[in-house]
Formats: C-alpha cells, sequence, structure tokens
C-alpha cells in the first residue's frame, strides 16, 4: 500500500489541533504514521475569528519547521465557521458566520498561505467566495450544507468538486428534494470525502458511493478528534463535553456524533470488508 492522505482530521493521541500547540501537532505528526498515514491536513473546528487567527498563527510556525521522521502536514482543511445552522452537526452555532470573503483573507495571511480546503455551505454565499477560494489555490469543500441541487450545480460549474464527508451533515438524495448528495453521486469528477469507519455510513450506502463514485473519486477520511488512539472516556470536542465508546465518539448531552475516534487504518479496512473489492483497486 501507498501512505494513506487524511485530508481531513482535527486531532488524535490526545492533541487537539484547534488548542494545540506546535509541540502537540509535532506529537501528532509523529504518531499518526503508525497508522499508515504519510500525509494529511490539519483540520479546525468553528471557533471565534480570533481563536482562529491564534491557530493560525502557531500552525504558521509549525509548517515551516516540520519534522523530517513524521507524516508531513499538506496545509489546513478549515471547517467551519462559514457553515449552515441548520447542518452545523457538533459545530457551536453561536459561532457560526456566513462565508465571507474578508475574514477569509485574514485567515490565509495569518496562515502564510497554508490553508488548502475549506469546508463551507455554498448556499449561504453567492458565488464569490467559491470563486475566492479558487483564485487563491484552496479547494473548495461543499459540506455542512442545506443546499439544494441547482445551489450545489451553480457552484459546481464555478469548480468547486469536492465535498465534506458525503451524507453526513447534508440532505440524503430525496427524489423530490434533490441537494449536495445527489450532486456528488452524479458527477464523475466530483470527490466525494467518506467516513468509512463503520459508524457514519451504514454498509449499504458506502456500496451505493463505491457504485456510483468508483474507488477513484471517493477519498477514505478519518474525520478523527482528539480522543484517537486514546482509552474510551470522556473528552471534549472544543467546548463541547463527548463521550468515546470504541470507535465511535459522540456528545455527551446529545448522543448526537462528534466527529470521530477511528484510526485511518480501521477505516481502510472497513472500506475493503465492506465492498470486497482487491487491493490493488483500494490501494
Ligand atoms: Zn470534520
Amino acid at each position: 500500500m501507498p501512505g494513506f492522505i487524511d485530508c481531513h482530521v482535527h486531532g488524535g493521541y490526545g492533541v487537539d489541533f484547534e488548542t494545540g500547540t506546535i509541540e502537540g501537532y509535532e506529537k501528532f505528526a509523529k504518531l499518526v504514521a503508525q497508522e499508515g498515514i504519510t500525509k494529511y491536513c490539519q483540520g479546525s473546528v468553528t471557533n471565534s475569528q480570533e481563536n482562529n487567527k491564534k491557530y493560525m498563527e502557531a500552525f504558521k510556525t509549525f509548517m515551516s519547521n516540520q519534522k523530517p521522521e513524521s507524516a508531513i502536514c499538506m496545509g489546513a482543511h478549515l471547517e467551519g465557521p462559514f457553515i449552515s445552522p441548520a447542518r452545523k452537526g457538533a459545530h457551536e452555532l453561536e459561532l457560526l458566520r456566513k462565508p465571507n470573503v474578508p475574514d477569509m483573507k485574514e485567515l490565509i495571511e495569518l496562515s502564510d498561505d497554508n490553508i488548502r480546503v475549506v469546508t463551507y455551505a455554498n448556499d449561504l454565499q453567492d458565488g464569490t467566495f467559491t470563486k475566492f477560494l479558487l483564485e487563491k489555490n484552496i479547494i473548495p469543500s461543499m459540506g455542512h450544507t442545506d443546499c439544494t441541487y441547482d445551489e450545489a450545480l451553480r457552484d459546481y460549474e464555478l469548480g468547486a468538486k469536492h465535498c465534506t464527508h458525503l451524507f453526513n451533515a447534508m440532505s440524503g438524495v430525496d427524489h423530490r428534494a434533490p441537494g449536495l448528495a445527489t450532486l456528488v453521486l452524479n458527477k464523475s469528477d466530483f470527490l466525494a470525502e467518506v467516513i468509512s469507519d463503520g459508524i457514519h455510513l451504514p454498509k449499504p450506502i458506502l456500496e451505493l458511493i463505491y457504485k456510483t463514485k468508483t474507488a477513484k473519486q471517493i477519498c477514505i477520511i478519518t474525520d478523527a478528534m482528539n480522543a484517537k488512539g486514546l482509552p474510551d472516556g470522556e473528552y471534549r470536542l472544543g467546548n463541547l463535553p463527548v463521550i468515546k465508546t470504541g470507535m465511535r465518539v459522540a456528545l455527551k448531552e446529545s448522543g448526537l456524533l462528534a466527529g470521530a475516534g477511528a484510526t485511518f487504518d480501521h477505516n481502510v479496512r472497513t472500506f475493503h470488508e465492506t465492498i470486497g473489492m482487491s487491493l490493488v483497486e483500494l490501494a
């Protein structure tokens, strides 16, 4: 197998990127290699602009001095705050903001151009934000959105062809009200992030995704949070208390899934066992 690439992860091994230190980022980069990961994007969760600015400044320093014996961080994946209140998942409602260029510009500058992917609710902007990301060579990733098919199609036609954890935090395939999921399945050049931990997507849905997208247009992700690789128990996702049980991580209060606790090799194995494809194709 070639090295795995996780373009959507929020932490692990006790490290929370959002509140982490440079030492924490280095610890993660070193330990995550045991999952077979050689490259990854460091995620963020919804936070205030002030906290995101602090995060990006620490991140910039880390990026300029990565350790050769560790997995390589390719840049940041900003997931939030530019997402929809209607599909916020475990993100904090009060901190959500509409996708907007001035906030984004500020974060790009503070990160020293190290933002690679941005998850955003495409229905809460008019295409301007999508175009801005593309101009900046950042991958626009539609997700955490309640958009209709046509709204998603507009941004797809502008060049947005990446989808954040397909089926999670968006409408499903409704034959009377098609949305983002239907567009992603319909378009052969749309790359779908898939959390194949056996928890976020049931087997028939993984099969459906594989049949329509084929292996080439699927990227397995972990979406893991800081408790990945740690024993079961209570942890925090941002300000929210969560419970980790096996590979499952859920909000303590509501029981809603809150990020994930599975390692990348587990997700690869689960995908393989579910689909029964050849190892060559899987690779
Ligand atoms: Zn995430």
